[in-house]
């Protein structure tokens, strides 16, 4: 039997593919309720952008893969806010914006049948200062009847108003046509916006550890979206936030913002919020609180970080409150206390004083990059080889079991499986985990070894 062909299918070698060009963005932008949602639908041809009004919905991407006339793009939507915000025109203005900052070209959505409202009016000023071309869909013009009032957005002075039914998709093909005139080849703020959108980081930790301080501290006072889709204070609210010259996504952050209502709630519910921001996540940050000794809380929830197979990076707040004299000691108990994930990158900060912040995305992105590892096959073989060598399994009544090949399955996070001719000892697959970090790296990620035992 040929082992190496069952394998196929299961290797992916494509993790050195050179860098693609990146794909030109345009930000969709307009008030609620204008019919942008929709618009994203169409204009990627598929419901994945979640319409309003959908209860319990979250959309989990605030960008999007288009093509037309065969040419890629990637669309950038605004999302929905806090409807009960005070200042919702600055706000909506203020969220376009950083749509705006990414995007080689902004797609302005007005709602024909009610024409210029005081909010629309706060987007249009804000575009007026920008230098990106903007295009303008006059929407819900679902009949001839209605290009009327679609003409008097003339006014904006931004050009034609192209009138579109995002409903039943007309004119949105002259619309597209349109936008890809606007659209360079190639994405000019490229960086910002990361391919694939922004990452999701989960902040968990107990309560009072920091996280909404840490949060506000990163996010600043302005360069924030409130993704609230569904309108509803139940659902998940994410948070954007530039970090490093990219766009970040904090996941469910309405649950940290909240936490003062919640405060006298069970530890059930904390730990509900956690497990689902963890869910949504792809990398956690584990908030945990310099001057205290860790807390059974504290230990809970790293495991919890652990069993969501997600990237790790421990953050140590409130270091202003840790004297001098004490600082090389708790390293040393901080160290004894996470022995168990000496692997993830551990950053001290602080969050009142902003001490040390700009080490956190560094520390997400070895972690993230760790995730996505994949060791081609024959490296992996190659590295497993020279170890068996020279540190065989011991033998067991007699018998020796033999590592035949291994691969690694999947990645984020890595999982490894080792083909044998019988069971590895816990201890000796500790021994390899151990070896595959000190060869491989890792920092940031758990990793995972599965055995396949053949005859
Ligand atoms: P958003 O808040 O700007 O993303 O708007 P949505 O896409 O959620 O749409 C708001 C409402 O307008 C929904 O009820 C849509 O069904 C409706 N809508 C969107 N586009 C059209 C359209 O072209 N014609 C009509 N009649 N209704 C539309
Ligand atoms: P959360 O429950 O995890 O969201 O924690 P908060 O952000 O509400 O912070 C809890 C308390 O710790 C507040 O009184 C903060 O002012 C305080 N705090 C947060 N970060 C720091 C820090 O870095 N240093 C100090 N000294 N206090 C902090």
């Amino acid at each position: 039997e040929d082992d190496a062909a069952l394998l196929t299918g299961w290797d992916d070698e494509d993790a050195d593919l050179p860098d693609a060009p990146v794909p030109p963005v345009l930000a969709i932008v307009g008030r609620p309720n204008v019919g942008k949602s929709t618009l994203v639908n169409r204009i990627i041809g598929r419901r994945e952008a979640v319409v309003e009004d959908v209860p319990g919905v979250t959309r989990d991407r605030v960008s999007y893969d288009a093509e037309w006339n065969a040419r890629a793009f990637t669309v950038v939507d605004t999302g929905g806010w806090e409807h009960d915000a005070k200042g919702i025109h600055a706000r909506v203005a203020e969220q376009a914006e950083l749509a705006v900052d990414v995007a080689d070209a902004v797609l302005l959505v007005v709602d024909a049948t009610v024409g210029m409202t005081a909010t629309d009016e706060a987007v249009v000023s804000m575009l007026r200062r920008k230098d990106r071309p903007v295009i303008v869909a006059a929407n819900k013009v679902d009949d001839l009847m209605q290009e009327a009032e679609a003409a008097q957005l003339w006014s904006l002075g931004f050009g034609y108003p192209y009138p579109v039914s995002a409903v039943h998709g007309r004119g949105v093909g002259d619309l597209l046509d349109a936008v890809l005139e606007e659209l360079p080849q190639e994405s000019a703020h490229g960086g910002l916006m990361p391919r694939g959108g922004p990452r999701r980081i989960a902040l968990v930790g107990r309560p009072n550890v920091g996280k909404s301080s840490l949060l506000n501290r990163l996010a600043g006072s302005d360069r924030v979206v409130v993704d609230d889709l569904a309108g509803t204070t139940r659902d998940p609210v994410d948070e954007l936030v530039e970090l490093g010259g990219q766009l970040w996504r904090f996941v469910d952050t309405a649950g940290i913002r909240r936490r003062q209502h919640m405060a006298h709630g069970s530890d059930y519910y904390a730990s509900l919020r956690t497990a689902a921001a963890l869910d949504r996540a792809e990398v956690a940050v584990v908030l945990l609180e310099a001057p205290q000794v860790i807390s059974e809380q504290d230990v809970r929830i790293v495991q919890m970080a652990l069993d969501s197979g997600r990237a790790l990076v421990l953050a140590y707040n409130k270091w202003d409150e840790v004297d001098e004299d004490r600082r090389h000691s708790l390293e040393k108990e901080i160290d004894r206390d996470l022995a168990h994930v000496a692997w993830a990158p551990r950053v001290n900060i602080s969050a009142k004083t902003g001490w040390h912040k700009d080490r956190l995305v560094p520390a997400l992105e070895t972690a993230i990059d760790s995730w996505e590892t994949r060791i081609p096959t024959g490296k992996l073989n190659a590295f497993l080889g020279e170890l068996v060598a020279a540190h065989p399994h011991p033998v067991r009544g007699g018998k020796q079991p033999r590592i035949l090949f291994a691969t690694q399955a999947s990645s984020r996070p890595p999982k490894f499986v080792l083909f044998t001719t019988g069971f590895l000892d816990p201890g000796y697959r500790r021994f390899i985990t151990r070896r595959l970090r000190e060869t491989f790296g890792f920092e940031g990620t758990p990793i995972e070894i599965g055995m396949r035992v053949r005859e």
